[in-house]
């Protein structure tokens, strides 16, 4: 068989099969989970892989996920096929659930690729025309988000990092695969495809600010305010804007997730989570020292503590022109 034919075989088997497919991408919607909690998503892609395809699947890649292994006597190169389980927090989308999960980042769409790549690399019987194997993966926890609950399954040493890919790198899930592949969907106008795009790489960081309970009524000169720490904090860090070179795409962006625990009390206790993000790594290095000298100085302005966790997020994501040409 040419390398037509195998595609056009390939294609065939992917039509063929196009309902199976776009309803797994519908279960996958209809089940929104955040990261590491993709318990049922793991489920539906493990229950396609078993009943649809014949394969064999390993849970728990990390912590949640899958996989299954395709011509695995057969000598060569190893490509893994991913799709991204998790939906992100959008409580404004009319198809968000209760916690706010939905897949307006499209990750259904990617777990439906994924399974549409091996119905029709299986399906169409060619796997034997190639020369390599080939294996598909669905991997947890893309979005970089609730940082407090990842530090709790850390703590619990159920994973070792906040994202799914970092936590798969780190136990060997990559060792034998010589190229991965996945695809992200995103509005392109009048275009079909582009590799990358480029992306900012980021530090994760989550933020304590301590101060001093006291009466916020009768007594606040005996106390000390934390939430002013966090608010004059983040300003300072907006005076160094700036400093941040255009071509660096820095980008700052805390929420606070607590500012205090009642009215009366002068806030004690204050915390906030963020990312620096930047085009580069000396941009990612650089912008984080000027937000965590901003950070401490909003703390030390008013005597409260501060205690600042960094949390490796990802790199920036370059491209190769040449890539896009192919
Ligand atoms: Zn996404």
């Amino acid at each position: 068989m040419n390398l037509n034919e195998i595609k056009e075989r390939v294609i065939k088997a992917i039509d063929d099969n196009r309902d199976v497919i776009l309803a797994a991408g519908k279960a996958m919607y209809d089940n929104p989970e955040f990261g590491y909690k993709e318990f049922e998503g793991t489920k539906i892609v493990s229950n396609y892989f078993k009943n649809e395809l014949g394969l064999e699947v390993e849970e728990g890649i990390a912590y949640t996920g899958c996989r299954a292994r395709s011509n695995k006597d057969i000598e060569g190169p190893k490509v893994a096929i991913l799709g991204e389980l998790d939906a992100i927090s959008c409580s404004d989308h009319t198809d968000s659930n209760e916690l706010g999960a939905v897949h307006a980042c499209g990750h259904h769409i990617q777990i439906a690729g994924m399974l549409g790549a091996a119905t029709g690399l299986i399906k169409s019987g060619i796997l034997a025309e190639l020369g390599g194997k080939v294996d598909f993966m669905a991997t947890p926890a893309e979005e970089f988000v609730e940082l407090g609950y990842r530090t709790k399954l850390r703590e619990e040493g159920k994973i070792k990092y906040f994202g799914g890919k970092q936590e798969m790198i780190y136990n060997g899930s990559f060792d034998d695969v010589d190229m991965a592949v996945m695809f992200h969907a995103l509005d392109l106008g009048d275009k079909k495809v582009l590799t990358g795009p480029v992306s900012n790489g980021f530090i994760g960081k989550t933020v304590k600010f301590i101060g001093k309970e006291a009466h916020a009524g009768s007594a606040p000169h005996e106390g000390i305010n934390a939430l002013n720490a966090a608010m004059l904090g983040i300003n300072n860090v907006h005076a160094q804007r700036e400093t941040f070179k255009d071509s660096d795409r820095v980008r700052f962006h805390p929420i606070i997730t607590k500012g205090g625990d009642i009215v009366n009390s002068v806030p004690a206790d204050v915390r906030m989570e963020a990312y620096v993000r930047a085009r580069t790594i000396e941009g990612m290095i650089d912008a984080n020292k000027k937000v965590n000298r901003g950070l401490t100085a909003g703390a030390y302005a008013v005597g409260a503590e501060i205690e600042i966790t960094e949390l490796p997020g990802y790199l920036p994501i370059l491209k190769h022109d040449s890539m896009e040409d192919v």
